[in-house]
């Protein structure tokens, strides 16, 4: 398996802090921000810091570090968004796309969090079919 990456993609820039962003939160290896084009009330992206394409490239070549840094500023952003379900109510949903049929538009792996409201079914039918 080879990933190219490409550091002149938008998220690579947002790390340079060569294009603003509205940080929710951020540790050594990761940094949450909100997507400039909210799908939700509450929308916020997590990206790692380190040049990954996408969830299976970083999956396969991020540290045990860079993957628990990750996943804490997640854990952090549900806590601090107040996302967590309780008493049947609240929630999220976590989302990563990959690759052409993933529709990923922006080649640096990223998680999107969305929530404050109720977000409907995963995924629609289209004229595809399954
Ligand atoms: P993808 O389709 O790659 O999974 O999602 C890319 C996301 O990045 C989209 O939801 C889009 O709105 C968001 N996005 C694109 N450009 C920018 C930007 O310059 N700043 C922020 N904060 N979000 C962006």
């Amino acid at each position: 398996m080879t990933y190219t990456y490409d550091n002149q993609n938008i998220f690579a820039k947002i790390l340079r802090s060569e294009i603003p962003n509205d940080t929710v939160l951020e540790n050594e290896f990761a940094l949450a921000f909100k997507d400039i084009a909210p799908q939700a009330p509450i929308h916020v992206l997590v990206v790692p810091k380190g040049p990954y394409v996408c969830y299976d490239h970083f999956l396969r070549e991020g540290s045990d570090e860079e993957i628990l840094g990750l996943n804490n500023i997640i854990s952090k952003v549900i806590d601090k968004l107040n996302l967590s379900p309780s008493d049947g109510k609240g929630g999220y949903r976590i989302i990563s796309n990959a690759g052409a049929d993933g529709v990923q538009d922006v080649p640096h792996f990223h998680i999107h969090i969305l929530g404050g409201r109720s977000l409907g079914r995963m995924v629609e039918k289209t004229k595809f079919g399954i």
